[in-house]
């Protein structure tokens, strides 16, 4: 049963920091999203009161402990994270990190709590029942084996549904109703490099040695020396090598780290003298990409377990991706590099700067899994950080849109299964309602500034340190961390993409084509790019924060200018974002909690240093200062 209450994405979106009590009017506050830490202005009373409301909460089991974990980087300092449960049932998303210090204090906390869960917790339906009726609805598409997980969702009229999720053959994570089977949330489990297909000439021409394995004549691309095995498999462009790689697996319901590859799946060559360049990079730079990891940040793998990674090359598209688990060969995940095309040449996608961009979301996927239980690692299952938007809006075919009677393309449920169809707008108070896929930018922002960060660390190597992601295609780099507006991405916070939002009877929501800026209509994607939330363009705000740390520089829009901490603090710097990512990050985020976090790293690594001047600087300078929401 779904109850008539108020909205939690909008919710969400006004509570920010805490439960602000002059906001109420707007909304009710089902959700409270914490981001307090001891070392804010006037934060000490409000740490403390919450502090006290999640130990309560943990007497009672509505929180649990997934991890207490040790820092790496500082010594006396613990990470706990709190899952949120509701009568034994996961809460997707819901839950704290919590930092201690050595006297067990709470330094800091960070995530989202739902409030006034009330919900039914005996499904009508079974796993079994729901899963042939997604499988139905999903066009004939065979479902992932074993059994599906069950938890709490929240929705976005602010009530909560017991829901199943299914991890489908499409890539995606279907979240469905126990009670009757509809469709409540779709979330992509694929992290692609970029939103749009680009093109490419040449060849790198790149000599890089190779560890593997010799296996009766031939030699596979296998890597045994360090203490997290690297495999690299050759799909060879075969689509039906591909699907079996990727998905079956889960098809075929194995235990996770069961390999589904055989020996003819292994890139191979006759004398070890490797003449594809494609699987000459990625074997090799995935392995510079563990060193890297290991070193710079005590980060084993691409799991930080030393799990195996496992990569595909030679495929028939035109990116590279990170899928997180259950798919993947053995379901532990997979990184996948296609070819960038145009109409006369292509090049492989197995740049050292793509490679590190991809493997970086496995550490992103991981180190939330890992810490909070999440399957989905970072993602926002409700749309925090929402907000409302016009009334109206004329698009630039010439159409004018109204809250009353809206529908843009989008995911439908037709009594044929599942479609792309026109879905209701998503309308609050006859305006619409307009957020961004912050989980996609953190995902993104976090992926290029390691994937760039490698180049500055192998640049004795020959690598290049430029900051521009993809900088080595011949035909130019996708994006530039130095200035967003060369692929015309937004470089502060205040500039966001936002997205109109869909919102259908059943409660399902996504993210529609239709692009705004500081509330008004921007743009358009075209029909079949719904659901995108902006991952990679609202990235750079964050990345260009990264690069101005380091850099300095006078932002272009603000006018604000930030004293870089330059080459002496480059290390540092790179030390504080990714013990953000590591320790602190909860499993729903907003740019702005992103913000707060790395801001809290900085205090606790370096505090007074010019690394953490230099980092917060650069934050207020993309519009990420303290209070922003
Ligand atoms: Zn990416």
């Amino acid at each position: 049963m779904k109850n008539a209450v108020r909205r939690l994405g909008i919710a969400s979106a006004l509570v920010g920091v805490a439960l602000m009590a002059s906001e109420q009017d707007a909304a009710s506050q089902e959700s409270a999203v914490l981001s307090i830490s001891a070392g804010q202005a006037a934060g000490v009373d409000e740490l403390r009161q919450w502090d006290a409301t999640v130990d309560g909460m943990a007497r009672t089991g509505e929180i649990v402990v997934m991890s207490r974990l040790g820092d790496a980087s500082l010594e006396g300092r613990t990470h706990e994270h709190l899952a949120q449960y509701f009568a034994g049932i996961p809460v997707f998303g819901g839950g704290v990190s919590r930092q201690l210090d050595a006297g067990g204090v709470t330094v800091s906390l960070f995530g989202t709590l739902h409030q006034g869960i009330d919900v039914n917790i005996a499904p009508a339906l079974s796993g079994a029942q729901v899963a042939a009726l997604l499988e139905e609805m999903h066009g004939g598409e065979v479902l992932a084996g074993g059994q599906p997980g069950l938890g709490i969702l929240p929705l976005p009229d602010g009530s909560y549904a017991l829901a199943y999720y299914f991890a489908m053959s499409d890539g995606y994570f279907y979240f469905a109703d126990a009670a009757d089977g509809s469709l409540l949330r779709r979330v992509n489990a694929v992290k692609e490099q970029q939103a749009a297909v680009g093109a490419g000439s040449g060849s790198q021409g790149n000599e890089r040695k190779l560890s593997t394995t010799q296996e009766d004549d031939r030699f596979h691309a296998h890597d045994r020396m360090r203490p997290a095995e690297v495999v690299t498999l050759d799909v060879r462009f075969n689509s039906q090598r591909y699907r079996r790689l990727f998905a079956n697996h889960l098809i075929e319901g194995l235990p996770p780290g069961e390999a589904v590859w055989t020996a003819d799946d292994y890139a191979t060559d006759a004398d070890n003298e490797w003449d594809d360049p494609t699987v000459v990079e990625a074997h090799a730079y995935t392995g510079w990409t563990y060193d890297y990891f290991s070193a710079r940040h005590g980060w084993e793998g691409i799991d930080g377990a030393n799990g195996r990674t496992i990569s595909m090359v030679n495929l028939g598209l035109a990116n590279a991706f990170f899928a997180s688990p259950p798919f993947g060969p053995e379901g532990n995940g997979v990184v996948g590099y296609g070819r960038r095309t145009n109409e006369t040449s292509e090049e492989p996608y197995t740049l050292l700067d793509v490679v590190g961009h991809e493997l970086m979301h496995g550490v992103t996927h991981f180190s939330v899994s890992n810490r909070t239980g999440s399957p989905f690692g970072l993602y926002n299952l409700v749309p925090i950080g929402a907000r409302l938007g016009p009334r109206s809006f004329t698009d630039r075919t010439g159409e004018t849109h109204t809250c009353e009677t809206a529908r843009f393309p989008g995911v439908v449920e037709t009594p044929d299964g599942f479609d792309v169809g026109l879905a209701p707008a998503w309308c609050e108070n006859g305006r619409f309602v307009l957020a961004y896929s912050g989980d996609g930018a953190i995902h993104e922002g976090y992926s290029d500034i390691f994937g760039e960060s490698l180049g500055f660390y192998y640049q004795d190597e020959g690598a290049s340190a430029d900051y521009l992601v993809g900088g080595d295609f011949s035909e130019g780099p996708i994006r530039s961390m130095i200035d967003p507006s060369f692929s015309r991405d937004p470089d502060a916070y205040g500039d966001r993409f936002e997205f109109a939002l869909t919102l259908d009877e059943d409660e399902f929501w996504d993210y529609s084509g239709h692009v705004f800026v500081r509330g008004e209509y921007f743009g358009t994607l075209r029909n079949d790019e719904f659901g995108y939330g902006g991952d990679h363009w609202n990235s750079l705000i964050l990345s260009h924060a990264f690069y101005l740390a380091i850099e300095g520089g006078t932002h272009r829009t603000s006018g604000m200018t930030v004293e870089g901490g330059g080459e002496a603090n480059r290390e540092e710097i790179e030390r504080i974002f990714f013990r953000a990512m590591r320790d602190l990050m909860p499993a729903m985020a907003t740019l702005p909690i992103a913000a707060a976090l790395i801001r809290q790293s900085a205090a606790d690594l370096a505090p007074g240093s010019d690394a953490a001047r230099a980092v917060d600087q650069a934050l207020r300078a993309v519009g990420l200062g303290p209070g922003v929401r």
